[in-house]
C-alpha cells in the first residue's frame, strides 16, 4: 500500500510564502500594482485587467493574533484574527506591499474586521448579497462588481477596457482549468499525490504574480502524476480515502491534513474555498463580461450565503467522484456559519452518502494538537 511520501524537493508553505515575500518586493520596486485579497468571491478578473497583481492577505499561524485580540474579540476566527494581526503589525510583507484591499462582506467578523483593517489601507469592501436567490441580488451584486472596476480605475488612474477585462476572464478560466485537472489526478485510485501535496501547492501558488507560469507548473505536475499513477499506483490496494470539507485548511495543513495521511489514509480531495468549488464553475465567455463576472461570483457556495443548497450537492458529486470513504470537517473557532451548517453537512454524509464524518474545531494554535491526533487516530483506524 503507497506510503505518505513527498515529492523531492518539495517546498512547504511557509518556505513558498517566504520566497514570495521577495517576489512582491521585487515587483513593487519594479512599479507593479499589487492588490490584495482574501475569499473566493474576489473577482481577480478586474484586478488583472488593471495590469495588477492580487495577492492573498488570509492570515496563518498565531504569532500575530495576540496584537490582534487588543481590538478584536478573542473569541474569534483565528483566520480573521491572524490576518489583522499580521496587518496591524506591519508583520505581513503582502499586506505591506499591497497598494490596497479588494474584500467583501462574507461572514460578520470579517466584515467588521475590514473596518478596522480600511483605518491601514484602502480598503475597498464589496457587499455581498446575503444569498444568491434573494429579488434583486444578481443586479446588486452586478453594481458591486461595477464599483470595484471604478474605484481600481480611479485609484491607479487608468480605464479598464472591455477587452482587457475579457482577456482576464480568457487567462483565468484557463487557469481553472489546470487547477482544477491538477486537483483531479487524487480521483485515480489510489491516488497518487498526498492531500498535502495538493492543499500546498494550490496555496502556494496563489503567490504567483505569473499566471502562464502557473498553469505551466500545473499542467507538467499534472502529467507527471498520471504517468507516476500507470508506473507505480495502478492496480495497487488504495489507503482509506478522505475528504476535508469546512472552513478553509491553509492554516491547520500541517496538524490535520499531514497527521491524517501519517496515519495511513490519504486525503483525495477539498470541498472548501481551498478546494475545487470555484474551479469547476467557469466564467461564461459569451456573455457582456460584467455580467458573467457577477453571475459566476454569485454561485460560491460558501456557508455565508443563505440559503446554501449548492454546498450539499457539490459535496454528495466530490464523495461519488473521488470514491469517498470518509468525511472530515474542519471547523475553525468560533465559525459560526460553517459550525451551524456542519449538522446538515453530517446528516448528509452519514444518512445519504453512508460513510463516516467526524467533525474537528481547531485553531491556529498547537494547545489541541493531541486530542486531534487522538480523534483522527481513531477516525482512520475505524476506516482501516
Ligand atoms: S470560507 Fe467563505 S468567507 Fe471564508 S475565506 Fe472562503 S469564501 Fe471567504
Ligand atoms: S472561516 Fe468562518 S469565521 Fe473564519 S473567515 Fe471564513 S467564514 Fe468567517
Amino acid at each position: 500500500m503507497p506510503e505518505f511520501k513527498l515529492p523531492e524537493n518539495f517546498e512547504t508553505y511557509p518556505e513558498a510564502r517566504k520566497k514570495a515575500f521577495l517576489t512582491m518586493k521585487e515587483l513593487k520596486e519594479q512599479g507593479r500594482r499589487i492588490v490584495g485579497v482574501f475569499c473566493t468571491f474576489t473577482p481577480w478578473e478586474l484586478i488583472l485587467a488593471a495590469d495588477a497583481v492580487a495577492v492573498v492577505l488570509c492570515g496563518i499561524g498565531d504569532d500575530n493574533i495576540p496584537a490582534a485580540e487588543v481590538r478584536l474579540p478573542k473569541n474569534l476566527c483565528p483566520l480573521i484574527k491572524a490576518s489583522y494581526g499580521a496587518a496591524v503589525t506591519d508583520k505581513c510583507p503582502f499586506f505591506y506591499f499591497s497598494d490596497m484591499v479588494l474584500a467583501e462582506t462574507t461572514c460578520d467578523g470579517k466584515k467588521k474586521m475590514y473596518e478596522l483593517m480600511g483605518e491601514l489601507k484602502h480598503c475597498h469592501i464589496m457587499q455581498l448579497p446575503p444569498g444568491r436567490y434573494g429579488k434583486g441580488a444578481l443586479e446588486f451584486w452586478k453594481q458591486e462588481v461595477i464599483s470595484v472596476k471604478e474605484d481600481l480605475e480611479q485609484f491607479y488612474g487608468i480605464t479598464i477596457t472591455e477587452q482587457k477585462i475579457r482577456d482576464a476572464i480568457h487567462l483565468r478560466n484557463r487557469e481553472r482549468k489546470a487547477v482544477l485537472d491538477f486537483f483531479e489526478v487524487a480521483r485515480l485510485k489510489p491516488s497518487p499525490i498526498t492531500g498535502y501535496e495538493i492543499m500546498t501547492v494550490i496555496s502556494s501558488n496563489e503567490f504567483s504574480p505569473d499566471l502562464e507560469e502557473k498553469i505551466a507548473y500545473l499542467e507538467k505536475r499534472t502529467a507527471e502524476l498520471k504517468n507516476l499513477y500507470e508506473r507505480e499506483y495502478k492496480g495497487k490496494p488504495s489507503r482509506p480515502r478522505i475528504l476535508i470539507t469546512g472552513c478553509p485548511v491553509t492554516g491547520v495543513m500541517d496538524k490535520v491534513i499531514k497527521r491524517i495521511e501519517e496515519m495511513g489514509a490519504d486525503v483525495v480531495g477539498y470541498e472548501n474555498c481551498c478546494g475545487p468549488r470555484e474551479k469547476k464553475d467557469p466564467i461564461d465567455e459569451t456573455k457582456d463580461p460584467i455580467t458573467a463576472i457577477a453571475e459566476k461570483y454569485l454561485r460560491v457556495n460558501c456557508s455565508v450565503m443563505s440559503p446554501n443548497p449548492g454546498r450539499l450537492e457539490a459535496l454528495g458529486t466530490q464523495i461519488d467522484e473521488y470514491q469517498v470513504d470518509g468525511v472530515v470537517e474542519v471547523l475553525l473557532q468560533a465559525c459560526h456559519t460553517f459550525a451551524i451548517e456542519s449538522d446538515a453537512v453530517k446528516t448528509f454524509v452519514t444518512r445519504e452518502k453512508n460513510i463516516p464524518y467526524l467533525a474537528l474545531t481547531t485553531d491556529y494554535s498547537t494547545a489541541d494538537q493531541g486530542q486531534i491526533d487522538t480523534r483522527l487516530n481513531a477516525f482512520v483506524e475505524m476506516l482501516q
